[in-house]
């Protein structure tokens, strides 16, 4: 028997933190995420760290570690995954989704790839290398979040704004939703590596008018002001804007399915790529798509408001555009306030922590090639991003060809490869060497 490696408990750690039932419905109602805390803590503590919980509200937990580097001149590195998890319909699944079994070669259950699975993999890395005495060059601050899925209001905005003595030292960061394959072929496969998010731009939309009888002439009704407005906000043509992120990605994809990239109609370039073309297809533009609509009470009064709901998403230096075209579309009659408004975040690809991402991914599979990419959603990091921290999407997976990865988010059966979770344990154990 040799010592216990990652590799050999990252299955179980991963079955352990999925059947904790941490769901988070956003109403701060749901069972929080103290036992997952206490379970990752007590993790941590039995290889010496010294973790502390952090409860922001009753059972809304976060964790937080530091691992002393070797080299205190370094700045600290901040490792990060999210507690919570999105809720679910059990009746849907093949597999209990808190049961956290095995089948088919992989782990099911909620969180297998949002993103327990990221957690088990920090977990028994972590612990394999401090058994073995082996502490990184840089320190590495470990945070586990709650709240994540409802905007962080109880997890990582808490973190910043109320014990920024974490993260002290901290320059980058690595988390969720990135370093997973994309098959090419048989032997070559990306790795999308996020470096960039959309913003976000959750707005209400009121048109106030005169109320009235239905029956009477009225040129100033709300519905109908409100209602063009929607349309016009809907059915509006965002412009293509190539961020620098995008069009190394198109750049890279492109030369490795051997496409011609045309910087000047990135659409038909996007259109070519197969599978990858649903992943890139949102973040070539803004985009504001009505979600809500409500109004009146009878059908015989006009009322005197009516108000929409509009998801808003803007590309990194794009921020003001996008708010100067929705302006000019609802017009002067309709009113705009937000229900949720984040800040895109763009970070270039290169320096010593991408080569020691692209490096660690090389080592273990020889047909990897780490390409960054921009998630249309939004993350802790946008949280973290605000002390300065440039971050990127690095929980690596290399996953087979035919599994759809992106549908696992949020989605039914969600599951993880045995196989990938132990792959990404041999790739963070290189990253942190390297990184
Ligand atoms: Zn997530």
């Amino acid at each position: 028997m040799g010592v216990l490696k990652g590799e050999d408990e990252v299955v179980e750690l991963c079955r352990d933190l999925i059947r904790i039932d941490s769901t988070n419905a956003g109403d701060n109602a749901g069972p929080g995420e103290r036992a997952a805390a206490e379970y990752v803590a007590g993790k941590l503590a039995e290889v010496g760290l010294e973790p502390r919980i952090l409860e922001s509200d009753a059972r809304r937990a976060n964790v937080v570690a530091r691992i002393e580097g070797t080299d205190p001149g370094r700045d600290a590195l901040l490792v990060h995954g999210h507690l919570d998890v999105v809720p679910f319909n059990a009746a849907d699944w093949t597999h209990h989704p808190l049961a956290g079994e095995v089948a088919d070669g992989c782990v099911w259950g909620r969180g297998a790839v949002d993103m327990k699975d990221m957690d088990a993999m920090v977990l028994a890395v972590v612990r394999q290398r401090l058994r073995e005495g082996r502490r990184p060059a840089r320190d590495v601050v470990l945070v586990f979040t709650a709240d994540e899925e409802a905007g962080g209001t109880y997890g990582a905005q808490y973190l910043t704004e109320k014990h920024p003595d974490v993260f002290e030292g901290c320059t980058e960061a690595i988390g969720e939703v990135g370093g997973f394959s994309v098959s090419i072929d048989e032997a070559r496969r990306l790795y999308l590596i996020e470096a960039a998010e959309k913003g976000i731009a959750w707005m209400k939309l009121t048109a106030t008018g005169r109320a009235g009888h239905g029956s009477m002439l009225n040129s100033d009704n709300a519905v109908t002001e409100l209602a063009e407005a929607v349309g016009r906000l809907g059915r509006h043509e965002w412009p293509v804007r190539l961020t620098p992120t995008v069009r190394l990605f198109l750049e890279e994809a492109s030369a490795a399915l051997n496409v011609e990239f045309d910087a000047g109609d990135a659409e038909a370039t996007v259109a070519k790529l197969g599978p990858l073309a649903r992943m890139i297809g949102a973040v070539l533009r803004n985009t504001a798509n009505p979600t809500m609509l409500s109004s009146g009470y009878k059908a015989n009064v006009i009322p005197q408001t009516a108000t929409a709901h509009v998801d808003g998403r803007f590309l990194p230096g794009y921020e003001e555009e996008f708010f100067a075209t929705v302006d000019e579309l609802l017009g002067p009659q309709v009113t705009r306030e937000f229900v949720y408004h984040d800040i895109a975040v763009e970070t270039s690809f290169d320096g010593p922590l991408v080569a020691a991402m692209a490096a660690s991914l090389s080592a273990e599979d020889p047909g990897a090639r780490a390409v960054p990419y921009t998630l249309s959603g939004g993350t802790d990091l946008k949280a973290f991003s605000r002390l300065g921290i440039r971050g990127f999407g690095f929980a690596p997976l290399r996953l087979p060809a035919d599994l759809d990865f992106s549908g696992m988010f949020h989605g039914v059966d969600e599951r993880v490869p045995v196989d990938s979770l132990k792959f990404g344990v041999r790739v963070l154990d290189r990253f942190l060497d390297l990184a």
